[in-house]
């Protein structure tokens, strides 16, 4: 049975590495908050003191943690992965991250004789409990074809980007559309209630246009319905345009859009929305408060 060390039981991690229990792997499991590792524990995962004793004796890492900040804590740290693992482990990090630290995190492992994948994710909580998401991958081939079993145990397609970095690239891209796309719906939501048309109808027809995707099917009716409930946090989104802007400036490309959307998002997060869903967006963007 391969040992699987998970870092980062929040949203998203806790949903994921029960899939890789559910799927045969034997699971040692960390998370800051240990009230957070209860249910993996009730299904026989081992909690463990840090991430570096999760890290021990483990053939594959995988880490789901927040940031940056979390990511060199939860990796490069005193008591971090990187303390723990023994050469030849392969850590899957599916965190956003910055490029910048994709291939901080990538030295540093392989520094000490392991591989580090940048393995970011497409998809929500719906996505992560039902194996359908899609992992974009920057780092060693040969390492990404021997972590096969554990994206295909998670998500529905991996796809290996380029060398270290090459993943976040594509996912803080990726995030950048998906921001500006709801941000854009949050405006639109908020015309469709003041003018008083028929807002189911109006999202049946919308989503049968060319903008019609699932964030519309998902967005649109959650801030209709004023439901907040986090399944992608609004201060994870803001985190992202503003990893997209440093990227952009790093490239020397220019990013109005970006911008503008970024501080939409800063704006919600400075009046408390931060840790609602990205879809409070629509909050801010009439200047209403949440009712929960
Ligand atoms: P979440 O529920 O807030 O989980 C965040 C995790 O990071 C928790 O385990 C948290 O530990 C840990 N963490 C934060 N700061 C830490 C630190 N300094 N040291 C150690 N651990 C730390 O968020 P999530 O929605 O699962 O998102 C996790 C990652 O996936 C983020 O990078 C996010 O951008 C990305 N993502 C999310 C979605 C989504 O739809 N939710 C989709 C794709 C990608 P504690 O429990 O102790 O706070």
């Amino acid at each position: 049975m391969t040992t699987v060390a998970f870092i980062g039981l929040g949203e998203m991690g806790s949903r994921m590495a029960l899939n890789l229990h559910a799927a045969g792997f034997k699971l040692r499991v960390w998370n800051r908050d240990r009230a957070k590792t209860q249910d993996a524990a009730s299904k026989g995962a081992e909690v463990c003191e840090s991430a570096a004793v999760a890290a021990k004796g483990a053939a594959f890492v995988v880490s789901m943690v927040a940031d940056d900040n979390a990511t060199r804590e939860v990796i490069l740290g005193a008591n971090g992965v990187l303390a723990g693992a023994a050469p030849g482990t392969i850590i899957i990090d599916s965190s956003t991250n910055t490029p910048a630290m994709s291939r901080e995190a990538a030295k540093a492992a392989a520094a000490q004789g392991c591989i580090y994948l940048d393995s970011p994710v497409s998809g929500s909580l719906a996505q992560a409990q039902g194996r359908e998401l899609v992992f974009m991958v920057g780092g060693e081939q040969a390492a990404f074809e021997r972590s096969q079993a554990l994206y295909a145990a998670m998500g529905k397609l991996a796809r290996r980007m380029g060398d270290s970095g090459a993943g976040a690239t594509v996912k803080l891209m990726n995030n950048m559309l998906t921001g500006t796309f709801i941000a854009a719906l949050a405006e639109v939501a908020q015309v469709a209630e003041s003018s008083g048309v028929d807002r189911d109808a109006a999202l049946e027809i919308l989503a049968e246009g060319a903008t019609g995707c699932r964030t519309m099917k998902v967005k649109l009716p959650k801030m209709f319905k004023r439901d907040f409930a986090p399944q992608f946090q609004l201060a994870l989104m803001e985190k992202d345009l503003r990893y997209f802007l440093a990227l952009a400036s790093e490239m020397d490309r220019p990013a109005p859009i970006a911008s503008l959307v970024r501080s939409q998002y800063q704006a919600g997060r400075l009046a408390q929305l931060g840790k609602l869903d990205s879809c409070a967006v629509f909050l801010q963007a009439a200047g209403e408060k949440p009712s929960i």
